[in-house]
């Protein structure tokens, strides 16, 4: 754990391990930290505060462009930390370390343009001010799936407003976490701005992270279960709160789209992080005159994605993070399947060879799937793509937005009136238009309804860790 500038152990000097999802090695052991922890972690970040929060925005931004730098220097090590402990494939890691650091870069810059207003007043003695303070002291709760870019959304941002930091990672990817504070220790932040609790025993520390009066706002990643209780609890000390939480993607093609190009996008997005994605497609749904061409296409490109470890040549599909999720994909898929669909390639779990030591479930395509599924209206976490098939493309807005979660959505059609049109209808945060990756550190994130509260990223990002204060001047 990292509290006032140094590595430490938990007061209690417990311990968990840590574990590789790909083949059941033991990765290390971390602190496991306790309430008392977390209340010193607190007192540190609270003592830190003012300082940090009188650098100038010049300072805090030097440090984070620092931070930038040495994240891209070290981005090989990085990825390698990422795939043994989340599992995700070696190119995949890459690429987050590259979007986790761009956050970085993207408050820096942000930092510096911290601007206040001049603003009229009705008397002609008097003038108004209006400027933005940092909130205060920030408990961050992120979780395993993105593991490095979920840290670096929240710290840089709270960094470049000028608050200071107490982060609880995930149980299963501490490593990770701590990378990312090494990167931000060795740019210079000063000790105290930035602490970590390791837990395996989320629940205290969540309440204390969100009852301690010294803790000014919750940032949450995670699922809406959880983000639900740990807002609520926040909600009775009135913090500020930022909740990123669960989807559930439709993924429309619509009559005049290319459903061989869209095919490409669905294999390619929903195969990504092994389907443990927030934003991954979770209904796909195909317009009848191209059902059978869009999904002889994604067959056949995920046929060719080889499943396994990720840090082997190749790979396209890594472990799922433990057995649980495992369960419950098979759960779903075994629930589909009973209720008349068909898993036209894959659809159960991997255990030859080597592959019986990991947590690995086959890339699967399901088709004919329907409205009593279970996995049409829970979130599934595993690399299951369900293709339904409709007829009237007047009403395929309507069943996408049939459900409580509001996070991603995707649409692919050659007509611009169409686009439009659909962006116009569909109630999510996000949304791809013959795009698979609407994502970027200059553009907001975050979700409607069950996905959440607050967006991530953009200059939105940076305001969530911000107060305004208004001065009324006699003059
Ligand atoms: P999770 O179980 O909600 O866990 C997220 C974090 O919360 C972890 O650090 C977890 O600790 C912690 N936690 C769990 N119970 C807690 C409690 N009672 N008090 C305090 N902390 C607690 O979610 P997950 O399985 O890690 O992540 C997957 C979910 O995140 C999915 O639903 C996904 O859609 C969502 N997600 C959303 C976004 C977004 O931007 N909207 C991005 C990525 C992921 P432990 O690890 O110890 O359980």
């Amino acid at each position: 754990m990292f509290i006032n500038g140094e590595w430490v152990d938990a007061r209690s000097g417990a311990t968990f391990a840590v574990i590789n999802p790909a083949n059941g090695e033991h990765l290390g052991d971390v602190p496991d930290g306790a309430r008392e922890d977390a209340e010193l972690a607190i007192t540190a970040a609270d003592a830190a505060f003012h300082d940090w929060s009188m650098t100038t925005a010049y300072e805090r931004a030097d440090v984070l462009m620092g931070a930038w730098t040495l994240m891209r220097e070290r981005a090989d090590a990085l990825a390698h930390v990422m795939t043994a402990e989340q599992g995700k494939p070696l190119r995949a890691s890459a690429a987050e370390v590259a979007y986790g650091a761009d956050f970085i870069r993207w408050f820096a810059e942000e930092a510096r343009r911290l601007t206040g207003e001049w603003l009229p007043s009705a008397r002609s003695n008097q003038r108004f001010l209006s400027v933005q303070a940092p909130v205060g002291v920030v408990a961050a709760i992120t979780p395993w799936n993105y593991p490095m870019s979920m840290l670096t959304r929240k710290m840089a941002p709270a960094l470049a407003a000028g608050c200071t930091v107490v982060l609880k990672p995930a149980e299963a990817t501490p490593l990770n976490a701590r990378a990312i504070f090494e990167v931000f220790h060795d740019a210079g932040v000063p000790p105290g701005v930035i602490n970590m609790i390791t837990t395996s025993q989320p629940a205290p520390i969540g309440d204390v992270l969100t009852t301690d009066p010294r803790v000014a706002k919750l940032t949450f990643t995670g699922s809406t279960a959880v983000g639900r209780v740990l807002a609520s609890a926040a909600g009775g000390s009135l913090k500020r709160i930022s909740v990123e939480l669960g989807g559930h993607a439709p993924f429309i093609v619509m009559p005049d789209a290319d459903p061989v190009h869209a095919a490409k996008g669905a294999a390619a997005l929903k195969f990504l992080n092994a389907g443990q994605a927030c934003i991954s497609p979770n209904r796909i749904y195909v317009h009848q005159d191209h059902v059978e061409q869009f999904t002889a296409t994604m067959v056949e490109r995920v046929e060719r994605v080889k499943t396994g470890n990720g840090s082997h040549e190749g790979i396209g599909c890594g472990p799922l993070v433990n057995d649980a999720a495992v369960a419950k994909v098979e759960a779903q898929v075994d629930d589909a399947v009973a209720k008349g669909a068909s898993a036209l390639v894959g659809g159960s779990r991997l255990t030859d060879g080597e592959l019986a030591a990991g947590h690995f479930f086959a890339p699967t395509v399901l088709s004919g799937v329907t409205t009593d599924m279970a996995i049409y209206r829970e979130e599934t976490f595993g690399p299951v793509a369900p293709i339904i098939a409709y007829d009237d493309p007047d009403t395929v807005v309507d069943l996408a937005n049939d459900t409580n979660y509001g996070l991603a959505a995707y649409v692919y059609t050659n007509d611009l009136s169409t686009a439009l049109r659909t962006v116009e209808a569909l109630r999510f945060g996000i949304i791809g238009v013959n795009d698979v990756n609407p994502t970027s550190a200059s553009v907001p994130f975050g979700g409607m309804n069950d996905s959440g509260l607050g967006r991530e990223g953009a200059r939105e990002g940076l305001l969530e860790y911000l107060e305004t204060k208004t001065a009324g001047i006699a003059i």
